[in-house]
């Protein structure tokens, strides 16, 4: 289809130029309009509009430039209006072009040409309109785009920019231009700026790179389209970037994710949730240098209540584990204060019967083995499911890390193999990944069980170990130590047994029922005319119950020993515990009378002049510093200093562990107090006793 011709309205009062202009015109292809004067231009014109006007000047009623004021005024400065003018009429030129004329054909025309002539000034009219359509339409699309559009210059300086919402800016539109983007982003979003011009230096453009903004309306996240501008050569490169408010779809990735992330039977997370959190704590593990078991655990015999009850069944049978899991495992419930779970557990469901907990700030391997035996228990009550009690046991695989691998993967496959291990063992018990650590954890587990009942079984007894006087060559205390008659594994020392007492708490009834016993044995010796102190050890765990000062007392007054008599031995630890209630509990037992000796000092940290705000009334020399003496010329020196020193606080001092007559002459030539080890004698039983300080006397 060949277009419409162009229209053209020649209006002229002379009927001669009026044939002449309209062959010319009609002969290049144009399709002419005539009018014989100004106002019957305007009514022609009006009636159908043309696509360009050629106005004669000289016109009797309306000349030229009154009709092209008026068409203009009426029609718009688009339409292209040509003034036929005489050839010396400079001035009527003038006249045209302010009258807004856009362009003059002077007399005598050139009819050959006249043709070429209007077709050009059409096409520049059109041009003219076409890129005010273009113009008008990039407006519009412009702010039709809800992006923020800047330009830049490869320094990241801002030198345009399109904003229809300032609300997304990171400071107001008006301060960007002349400033950087260092200057106007925080440094996080100004990098992913720079990285972005910069691959579009290397590439042309680059799309995809995020940023997150802090915005007063909440954390907002940005993503980058930049394309490179064409300069001229010799120009600094200059970008445009789009910058678009991607936050509601990061949200929805978010929610996306997270229903990614967990498994809907069970609500807990899912494997791939689990293994990057698990990525996540070996990087911190690594750094603080903290031990992560990692548990593996999968019920024994699923397979066949799903197959024979149905699949319903089992999801029930998952949802229930999945629930005793979170009861058992949560922080609250650990009963082991070794676990102190502030990070927590976390738990995930691997797929089918599959569960897995990770757990952080793992002290010692025997801790997890409590929490694994914690599961067992819990997993051995009968599942309700379909009317039916249905038994279940669970095989459990441990993985520590940095033992058994310093990555997620490893670690959860490693107790994976660990769990077939404890399958193949018969179900129902929990495996490390390394077998010796199962075996001393079992050990451990086994002698913390026998320890709950030998109070009971009553397989303790008190052995005392007596101390001489340096001066009155006469034993004036003994210290209390206990010993475990185990009935299978014969007598445990108290090193093996006290530190797992300590971890499970059962040293506070074992302590107390030590302080009973060796109160009564120094009320009994006392009535037998024997004035000795009696020395009983206190772990710092003892400290940290509420009962103790409590305890003392009552032991006291049911004894009938005088308080002066009782000296506890504390550890450094216990009095470096800075918290108030350890300090509270010191100080009310000093003000009952006890006496207090710090035992083993030398192998903590504490200086004596620490110890000066401390309840003390007597030091115990740690047997290293003792063992060596007189030759080691560098024990020498600190055994005399801490006698210096502790003489001048007035606080009495104790050798440990003297075990020759040099050790024994050495040390009274220092001046020290009193003498306890070997040498002296060895701890007996109380019944023996007497007879023991009757062989030291005679001997010394
Ligand atoms: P300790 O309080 O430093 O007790 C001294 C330990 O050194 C005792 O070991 C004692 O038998 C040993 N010993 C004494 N003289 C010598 C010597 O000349 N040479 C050598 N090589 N050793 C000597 P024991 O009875 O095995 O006790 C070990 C630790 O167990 C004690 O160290 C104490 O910390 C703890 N303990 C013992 N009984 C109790 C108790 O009833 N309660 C608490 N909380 N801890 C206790
Ligand atoms: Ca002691
Ligand atoms: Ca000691």
């Amino acid at each position: 289809m060949t277009p419409a011709p162009m229209t053209i309205l020649v209006v002229d009062d002379d009927a001669t130029a009026q044939v002449l202009m309209r062959a010319a015109l009609v002969k290049a292809g144009f399709e002419v309009r005539l009018a014989g004067g100004g106002e019957e231009a305007l009514q022609v014109f009006r009636e159908q509009p043309a696509d360009l006007v050629m106005l004669d000047v000289d016109m009797p009623d309306l000349d030229g430039h009154a009709v092209c004021v008026r068409l203009r005024a009426e029609f718009g400065e688009q339409l292209p209006i040509v003034m036929v003018t005489g050839m010396n009429d400079l001035k009527s030129v003038e006249r045209a072009y302010d009258s807004g004329a856009t362009d003059f054909i002077a007399k005598p025309i050139h009819w050959a040409l006249i043709g070429h002539r209007v077709r050009y000034l059409l096409r520049a009219a059109q041009a003219m309109l076409d890129l005010q359509t273009a113009e008008a339409r990039n407006a519009a699309i412009l702010n039709a785009i809800p992006d923020l559009l800047f330009e830049l210059d490869i320094d990241g300086l801002y030198i345009d920019y399109h904003t229809p919402h300032a609300e997304l800016l990171a400071a107001p539109p008006e301060v960007f231009i002349g400033k950087t983007i260092d200057e106007i982003l925080p440094p996080n979003a100004a990098k992913v700026c720079h990285a972005a011009l910069q691959a579009a230096v290397e590439h042309g453009s680059s799309t995809g790179l995020q940023f997150e903004l802090q915005l007063p309306q909440g954390p907002s996240w940005f993503e980058l389209s930049v394309s490179r501008k064409r300069t001229a050569v010799g120009h600094k490169p200059r970008f445009i970037v789009l910058s678009r408010d991607i936050t509601e779809r990061k949200e929805a990735e978010n929610r996306i994710a997270r229903l990614a992330y967990f498994d809907s039977l069970t609500g807990l997370p899912n494997r791939q949730s689990f293994l990057e959190r698990l990525g996540r704590e070996v990087r911190r593990a690594q750094h603080s240098r903290r031990r992560l078991a990692v548990l593996f655990m999968d019920l024994d015999g699923f397979k066949t209540v799903n197959d024979s009850m149905g699949h319903f069944a089992g999801d029930q049978i998952l949802q229930q584990s999945a629930d005793r899991l979170r009861q058992t495992l949560r922080p609250s419930d650990m009963v082991s204060r070794s676990i102190e779970l502030e990070a927590g557990i976390e738990l995930a469901r691997l797929g089918g019967d599959e569960f897995t907990a990770l757990i952080v700030d793992v002290e010692r391997p025997d801790d997890v083995m409590n929490v694994v035996e914690r599961v067992h228990a819990q997993m051995r009550a009968p599942f309700h499911v379909g009317g039916r009690d249905v038994l279940l046991t669970a095989s459990i695989g441990i993985a520590l890390f940095p033992d058994d691998g310093d990555n997620a993967e490893e670690l959860l496959e490693h107790a994976d193999t660990a769990m077939y291990h404890a399958k193949q063992l018969g179900r129902d018990n929990g495996q490390f990944y390394r077998a010796a650590l199962t075996e001393q954890a079992k050990g451990r587990l086994e002698l913390s069980t026998g320890l709950r009942l030998a109070l009971e079984r009553g397989e303790f007894h008190l052995v005392y170990q007596p101390q001489l006087d340096v001066r009155t060559r006469r034993v004036v205390a003994v210290e209390a130590l206990i010993r475990w008659s185990h009935p299978v594994h014969g007598l445990i020392p108290p090193l093996d047994f006290i530190p797992l007492a300590e971890q499970n708490g059962l040293i506070v009834p074992i302590g107390e029922w030590v302080l009973r016993t060796a109160c009564a044995d120094a009320a009994r010796w006392r009535q037998a005319g024997h004035l000795l102190s009696v020395g009983v050890n206190v772990s710092p765990a003892q400290f940290k119950d509420s009962n103790l000062v409590q305890t003392v007392h009552d032991t006291l007054v049911q004894t009938g020993l005088a308080p002066q008599m009782l000296v506890l031995e504390l550890t450094e630890s216990a009095l470096m515990a800075d918290d108030g209630a350890t300090l509270a509990t010191l100080n009310a037992l000093r003000d009952s009378g006890v006496q207090f000796a710090l035992d083993d000092f030398g192998t903590g940290y504490s200086s004596l002049s620490y110890l000066r705000r401390m309840p003390l009334n007597n030091v115990k020399i740690d047997r290293s510093f003792i063992k060596d003496l007189p030759h080691d010329s560098g024990n020498l020196a600190i055994v005399r200093a801490i006698l210096s020193i502790a003489d001048s606080l007035g606080f009495s001092v104790t050798a440990e562990g003297v075990e020759t007559r040099e050790q024994a002459g050495a040390l009274a030539g220092m001046q020290c107090d009193l003498l306890q080890g070997y040498l002296i004698g060895r701890p007996v039983a109380a019944a023996a006793l007497p007879a023991e300080l009757a062989r030291i006397t005679v001997e010394n």
